[in-house]
């Protein structure tokens, strides 16, 4: 079976301006049995005057449309920024939608957006790195229903811009202990190419070992595109590495249920 992408947006997120039958058509000339994207909901988000939102009502039927005989199921997902003082606001939308899949991410503090090299650079990266896992951590410990975290490596993105030495597992007391709720509750760990294609690979490989030494066997991979010539991008390599690392599987989502892609 044909891999979809399991972390996508389109101009129905505030990032993003590609049409959804773009991404579609993307889906549908790969073969993909299944399509989803996974617009974003960031509460008052510290580089943005608004909230990030997305009119699922909308989106939902602009899917249903786009559906013809031969072409491939739509999901419906989200990517939930979590945020410790919107819990009402993001249990609420989580809770109002039968998403398929929800990938829950964190990408600022309320205050920095982890994204950003002079955020980090402005608290110092020791103060950054304990207060985006410890976020983390507390996402997972906090939101009841999601179903993949999302690029565990995206603040480590940053910090690999500034400082070329630095090595993922550097934080390793601080990253196990949120692999180890990730497994216990099974729950799937996302592995992201746009975050991958910003690091070398032996970055990859050293997190895929140390899930695996842990216990873990659920992953999901996406490229996170917000245009859809990213959609399915570089899957072969990241598919060939998570291989190679000792993974047989990948999983989907249907109704919050997991599937499988052997690979
Ligand atoms: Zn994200
Ligand atoms: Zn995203």
């Amino acid at each position: 079976m044909i891999l979809h992408d399991q972390h996508v947006h389109s101009n129905y997120s505030d990032d993003s301006s590609e049409l959804l039958e773009n991404h579609y058509q993307k889906a549908t000339n790969a073969g993909c049995k299944y399509f989803i994207t996974t617009e974003h909901i960031d509460f008052n988000p510290s580089m943005s005057d608004h909230d990030w939102l997305c009119d699922f009502d909308k989106l939902i039927k602009h899917l249903n449309k786009l559906k013809k005989e031969d072409t491939p199921i739509p999901l419906l997902g989200v990517e939930m920024g979590y945020r410790k003082d919107y819990l009402e606001e993001i249990n609420q939308i989580l809770n109002s939608y039968d998403f398929d899949l929800i990938n829950l991410s964190v990408h600022d503090s309320g205050k920095y957006e982890y994204y950003f090299v002079d955020n980090v650079k402005a608290l110092g990266i020791e103060q950054t790195t304990k207060l985006y896992y410890n976020q983390v951590l507390e996402a997972i410990m906090t939101i009841p229903k999601f179903n993949v975290l999302s690029h565990l490596d995206y603040y480590f993105k940053t910090v690999y811009k500034i400082d070329k030495t630095a090595r993922f597992l550097d934080d390793i007391d601080l990253i196990k202990p949120i692999l180890n709720e990730i497994i216990k509750k099974g729950k799937a760990l996302e592995i992201n190419v746009k975050v991958q294609n910003a690091l070398p690979e032996s970055h990859l490989r050293d997190f895929l070992k140390l899930y695996k030494d842990l216990g873990g066997t659920k992953l999901t991979l996406s490229t996170d595109a917000h245009s859809s010539n990213r959609y399915l991008e570089h899957f072969d390599k990241y598919v060939r590495i998570i291989k190679e690392s000792g993974f047989n599987y990948l999983c989907y989502y249907i109704k919050q249920k997991e599937y499988h892609y052997d690979i």
